[in-house]
């Protein structure tokens, strides 16, 4: 059976999630998750509230960033767990990343304002509680008219290759490894398949990210079926690297939907095996031994 007990990837409304960091820790708690990760999209704003609710509801918060890395085919994204408090260097560096998608978010509203789907930046903005991203720019698109639904949207206006999309991501996913390992994380290549590269090519490609400081590899996802997990597994032994776990939880009104398998503590069967669980959370910082076991 899979251990829910440990969901290190997550999103709140400090980036593209539907709820407040401190709702998606109070949900952990009811779901008997242990040790969560708040990992949303280029930004630590959500860390604090996440943490201080762990306190009170018994769950271990790590603090944690999803990076977009530029990559050219598919999404290059990575997961940094750091240390708490989490070092003042790095927290500047996130604030020159939160630059970066606001004016790629801006980027994309000129485009869609030139192509005749007319939308306001300041409604844009209004949507974002913290970080900016594209299901913002999908969900004032829809407001507006122009589009029927989220995938509407990314199929026809902001989904890669489209003709607003605007790459995410302005830095080399080496550089990216390297700022968030200085500040003493583990960083682990989220969703391997949004590379969109097999075999030996994927091989290749996680190989350079281990040169730069690559300490982990996303095999257990609720997205991940299990021969898919095995894959992972594999390739991250080959790599030596650990394996990590989350559900990439966006929202409630989401778990059910058409991206359904995102629930909050739900890692995918078979999930982390205890000796990875182990491996893992001992070279997570700042988890308390009697967590670890
Ligand atoms: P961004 O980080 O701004 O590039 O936006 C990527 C985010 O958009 C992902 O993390 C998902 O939350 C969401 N997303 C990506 N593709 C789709 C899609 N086809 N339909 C709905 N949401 C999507
Ligand atoms: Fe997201
Ligand atoms: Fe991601
Ligand atoms: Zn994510």
């Amino acid at each position: 059976m899979s251990s829910s007990t440990v969901d290190l990837h997550s999103h709140s409304t400090s980036s593209d999630g539907g709820h407040a960091p401190s709702f998606v820790v109070e949900l952990a708690a009811t779901r008997g998750v242990e040790v969560l990760a708040l990992t949303d999209h280029d930004t630590l704003q959500g860390i604090a509230e996440a943490q201080a609710t762990g306190v009170e509801h018994g769950v271990h918060v790590v603090a944690g960033i999803e990076l977009s890395a530029k990559y050219s085919a598919g999404q290059c994204h990575l997961l940094a767990w750091l240390p708490s408090p989490v070092p003042e260097a790095f927290c500047a560096w996130t604030r020159s990343r939160e630059v970066d998608r606001e004016r790629r978010a801006e980027e994309m509203v000129r485009r869609l304002n030139e192509q005749g789907f007319t939308i306001a930046w300041d409604d844009v903005r209004a949507r974002a509680a913290g970080n900016l991203g594209r299901p913002h720019v999908a969900d004032t698109l829809i407001a507006a008219g122009h589009c029927t639904d989220r995938s509407d949207a990314f199929e026809r206006l902001i989904g890669r290759g489209c003709s607003a999309y605007v790459g995410s991501g302005k830095i080399d996913p080496e550089a990216a490894i390297e700022q968030a390992v200085a500040a003493g994380a583990l960083v682990s290549l989220a969703h391997p398949y949004t590379l969109e590269l097999e075999g030996q090519p994927l091989s290749d490609f996680v190989g350079r990210l281990v040169d730069a400081g690559l300490g982990a590899l996303e095999a257990h996802r609720g997205d991940q079926d299990e021969a898919r997990q095995a894959e992972y597994c594999a390739l991250a032994e080959r790599h030596g690297l650990l394996v990590s776990a989350g559900s990439d939880f966006h929202a409630l009104d989401l778990e059910g939907g058409p991206r359904g398998k995102r629930k909050l503590g739900r890692i995918g069967v078979p999930g982390l095996s205890p000796e990875a669980r182990e491996r893992l959370l001992s070279r997570l910082p700042g988890v308390p031994a009697s967590l670890v076991r």
